[in-house]
């Protein structure tokens, strides 16, 4: 039996090794609280800087159990982890968010269905399963479209543009046997993000509402707050709270958007964890997303999500960014943040610099270029 809210020396359970996780943990030591780490990779960034790690496959059901057996609650970083392993280990001990919040973003026709009938407007799509499936739904939604697999997909993989009927063919066959879905093309103005947190009371904070721009299909800034007209903002923070309330969330969750070119808002993604998009809030803000999360889970109250600063997160990725580091750490006003990763892949992210900005000041691209100073020639 777990007691809420969990006392200072508790241990919360965090499924995943990564950055997300490492950040959780740092949060949660904070609070008094020590971070049991599950993970298949030795050397985690995670594990780093937890009280303890279990190495084991997300698959091994005797490791799971007594990973569970040892920790007070379970939250997790990583949204891969099967749904299964995640039951298994909510019959031992609370898992939070619930997995089923977690099969639902796993799946993206399981979580458009969701989001309509939640009444959280998405752009139009249809499920996939045969090449008739793709050529009917082309017909319906019209082109451009983008098809892409339901499962596992991340950062722009497992998609393909379709322009042309013609298209169509090729496009199927590169995704095709996986489960796909169409989606009808957004000609988005810009794309944004909204972290909410909800307690077991139903208690429910949002941050503010952010940009999201990226590069090579990979996060490369978020702009906090979003550049743009109030009510968008307003807008997409009641859709992630009606989200949050329908889903019925204990935990963190992040929802990701797009804004068309008439203002509309329509909600593209879910991720109940720490996101991305979040990380600036561990400089603006009195309270992080990391924060936020550990104490949903924990059971403690949940302070107002506000913004003591305006800020821009730039993400140090693959190797001809992170070889700034030297640099990056010398330079006033870049606050860093490293992963403690090795191996410096292309497409990896390895850390992150945040730039704070006095509340409302938030510069424009030249502006941010200049505070950026040597991280601003891949930017702008
Ligand atoms: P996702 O994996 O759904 O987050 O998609 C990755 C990126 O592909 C998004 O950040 C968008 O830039 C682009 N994208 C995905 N879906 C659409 C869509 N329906 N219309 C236009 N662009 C899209």
């Amino acid at each position: 039996m777990t007691d809420f809210p969990l006392p200072p020396n508790a241990t919360i359970g965090i499924v995943g090794g990564g950055q997300l996780g490492r950040m959780s943990a740092m949060a949660a030591a904070r609070l008094g609280y020590r971070c049991h780490i599950y993970t298949p990779e030795p050397d985690a960034p995670a594990s780093q800087v937890a009280f303890r790690t279990t190495l084991a496959d997300y698959d091994d059901t005797a490791a799971l159990a007594r990973f569970a057996d040892s920790v007070d609650v379970i939250t997790f970083e990583f949204e891969n982890v099967s749904f299964e392993g995640l039951s298994l280990l909510a019959e031992h001990r609370p898992v939070l968010p619930g997995p089923e919040i977690l099969r639902i973003s796993q799946d993206r026709v399981a979580e458009k269905r969701f989001l309509n009938s939640a009444c959280i407007r998405t752009t139009p799509w249809a499920q996939v399963e045969t090449l008739a499936d793709l050529r009917s739904a082309m017909s319906h939604l019209g082109l451009p479209a983008v098809l892409k697999t339901t499962r596992l997909g991340y950062d722009g993989k497992g998609q393909a543009l379709i322009r042309a009927p013609s298209e169509a063919e090729l496009a199927y066959s590169l995704l095709h046997p996986k489960p796909l879905i169409l989606e009808a093309f957004v000609d988005f103005s810009a794309e944004c993000s909204t972290i909410v947190a909800r307690g077991k009371d139903g208690r429910a904070v949002a941050f503010d509402t952010v940009e999201n721009r990226h590069r090579n299909h990979i996060l490369d800034l978020t702009l906090a707050p979003a550049p743009f007209a109030a009510e968008i903002r307003a807008e997409a923070q009641s859709m992630a709270l009606r989200i949050a309330e329908h889903i019925d969330l204990v935990g963190l969750l992040a929802v990701e958007f797009f804004v068309d070119a008439n203002g509309a808002v329509l909600a593209n993604e879910i991720a109940p964890r720490p996101h991305n998009s979040g990380h600036w809030t561990i400089d603006a803000c009195p309270v992080s997303q990391f924060e936020m999360q550990i104490r949903a889970v924990a059971g403690l109250f949940l302070p107002p999500a506000i913004r003591h600063s305006d800020a821009v997160m730039k993400n140090l990725v693959g190797p001809d960014e992170i070889v700034l580091w030297p640099q990056i750490v010398a330079t006033p006003g870049l606050i860093p943040h490293h992963y403690g990763k090795i191996h410096a892949r292309p497409g990896r992210k390895l850390g992150h610099v945040n730039v704070l900005f006095p509340y409302g000041s938030l510069p424009g691209q030249f502006g941010i270029a200049a505070a950026l100073g040597v991280l601003a020639p891949s930017t702008i």
